[in-house]
């Protein structure tokens, strides 16, 4: 097996509900509940769901942008979860992030030239001519130009600021990038052209990517293996082909089956879900998704299905218990 870059095991994120007079704790919120997973150094990675399955609070947490109520992470085999802020700094070079709306990320005040060197700044990489020559450099791997350094955010369309953003990203030549809804806020003419840079860069700067994405159509043309998240936990994880082939959870056939396909004479079986995704305050016993799912069984609304390991395609339902 190729070497890992990263480790999450049994990763855990509560975040609690206060109320009342005093701010007393009336229970919580659990926005990641036992997560666990692997990235292979060189792969790119699908976390999918719907929004509040948990999967953009796991790419924070990874990051050790918000702190995690258990489990751990490992990165390069080092436990990012115990770091001193000192070795997290360290660390923070090798994994960045790109982010759905790359305007909100960029000071409005700051000429691009002053965003794309500031996280040299920050880890104090570089001369003041070297980090410049380096902001000239990114620009022109993510097809911008030098004079574009000069200007401001708001001069810029949104595919442009996105490029903008993951040029930000790789000034630190990062080793992991995880990349929340990258292309979302985007028209469909422009994803593609985002998505192929993306493609371009990983394999120029040896990148491995976390991609996280509520939208599976999108994720099937850049991950080699997909994650499939439903309020707070990993419900199917397979090689990219295979979950789109093969998929075994209800839930994944279904979000798979909302996916359009350009032929109008396909005859795609339509699998709708039935009802709300529920509260994650309030999460139904058992298997999570016992409330909306079609096969639900007797057994599926008492007992959390755990993890069944086919062949390397994990599922989590109690119909595949094998
Ligand atoms: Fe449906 Fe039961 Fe499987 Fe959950 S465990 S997806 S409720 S069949």
């Amino acid at each position: 097996m190729p070497e890992l870059l990263l480790e999450v095991n049994g990763l855990k994120k509560y975040f609690p509900i206060t109320g009342g007079l005093f701010g007393r704790k009336q229970g919580e919120v659990k926005a990641v509940d036992d997560v666990s997973f692997y990235v292979k150094k060189g792969e790119t990675l699908g976390i999918v769901g719907e929004s509040g399955c948990g999967k953009s609070t796991t790419g924070r947490l990874l990051m050790r942008l918000i702190e995690a109520s258990s489990g751990k992470i490992l990165f390069e085999d080092q436990e990012i979860t115990r770091m001193s802020k000192s070795e997290l700094r360290r660390v923070r070079r090798d994994i960045q992030m790109v982010f759905q709306d790359p305007y909100a990320s960029l000071n409005p005040r700051h000429s691009i030239e002053q965003i794309l060197e500031e996280p040299l700044i920050v880890h104090g990489i570089g001369t003041k001519e070297e980090r410049r020559r380096h902001v000239r450099d990114m620009l022109d791997v993510v097809g911008l130009s030098s004079y574009h350094a000069k200007r401001y955010p708001h001069q810029f369309s949104g595919g442009q600021r996105q490029r903008i953003g993951i040029a930000k990203a790789l000034m630190t030549k990062p080793k992991l990038i995880i990349a929340d809804e990258p292309v979302s806020a985007l028209d469909v003419s422009i994803q593609a052209q985002v998505l192929n840079l993306l493609k371009d860069i990983q394999n120029e700067f040896q990148l491995t990517y976390i991609f996280i994405s509520h939208d599976l159509g999108v994720v099937r043309h850049i991950c080699n293996r997909v994650g499939v998240m439903y309020l707070g936990r990993l419900i199917e994880l397979a090689e990219s082909e295979e979950l789109y082939q093969n998929s075994y959870h209800p839930y994944t056939k279904a979000l798979l089956a909302a996916v359009p396909i350009p032929d109008p004479d396909s005859k795609k079986e339509m699998i709708f879900i039935e009802g709300e995704m529920p509260s994650p305050a309030n999460p139904p016993s058992g298997c999570a998704f016992h409330t909306r799912c079609s096969q639900v069984l007797d057994i599926c609304k008492t007992t959390r299905p755990r993890e069944h390991d086919l062949k390397g395609h994990l599922v989590a339902c109690h119909l595949y218990n094998k």
